[in-house]
């Protein structure tokens, strides 16, 4: 069998090394790569390639015929029709992370937000909102202005793996920062509106890109 790591899909979870620890490990950038594709019986190295979360494992047979693909194999069937393809829509309002002390409770503005999106999250050691940029008060001193969020049309079931991190990995291929959110029925992706277009464009190769939800 031979097993190959597609490294720009593989989010670095490590589930394959949990599965196969002596096939796989993790290099410097939280990559996969194969130590020994040799070193575990077949049906484990599909185990992991079935287990994997990005589709980044694929396992050839000697004959270089794919046994199992989760990787290029899946991507094609999942790309080759539209109605298979997740739905990305981008909100209009220009948002604002913000960050306050974690003393205290939230000040009221944060919950006055006329806006199709806000967030508020309490953490050790801080207090972070999400809200509409036009609405952050000229007293806040933390505030990262200019993000746009970009949704995936669910609901997404909590049992669904992976569909976070397939937003996010291509963004990080193609070095676009983002803040992610998520809420019940599903995930945010917050990139710098200079950033909007090239995420847009990396993203349609594999999501319909949609009008957003009615207000
Ligand atoms: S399971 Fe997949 S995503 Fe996770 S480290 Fe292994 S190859 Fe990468």
């Amino acid at each position: 069998m031979n097993v190959r790591i597609l490294r720009s899909q593989c989010c670095g979870n490590a589930q394959c090394v949990e599965i196969a620890p002596a096939v796989f490990a993790l290099d410097s950038h939280q990559k996969a790569v194969v130590l020994d594709s040799e070193a575990a019986p077949a049906d484990l190295l599909i185990e992991a390639a079935e287990a994997c979360p990005c589709m980044a494992i694929v396992v050839e047979n000697d004959e270089g015929e794919s046994v199992v693909s989760c990787g290029a194999a899946s991507e094609e069937a999942r790309r080759g029709h539209p109605s298979m393809r997740r739905e990305l829509f981008v909100l209009p309002e220009r948002l604002a992370v913000c960050r306050m002390p974690e003393a205290g409770p939230p000040p009221p503005w944060v919950f006055y937000q006329d806006t199709r999106i806000f967030s508020v999250t309490r953490a050790p050691g801080e207090i972070s909102v999400v809200c509409a940029e036009d609405d952050v008060p000229p007293s806040m001193t933390r505030v990262e202005p200019g993000w746009r969020a970009i949704g995936l049309r669910g609901p997404i079931p909590f049992s669904e793996t992976g569909v976070l991190a397939s937003v996010i990995q291509p963004l990080a291929s193609a070095g676009v920062p983002v803040f992610a959110l998520s809420t019940f029925d599903t995930d945010y992706v917050l990139v710098r509106e200079a950033d909007l277009a090239r995420a847009i464009q990396t993203l349609s190769a594999d999501f319909e890109i949609v009008e957003g939800p009615p207000r």
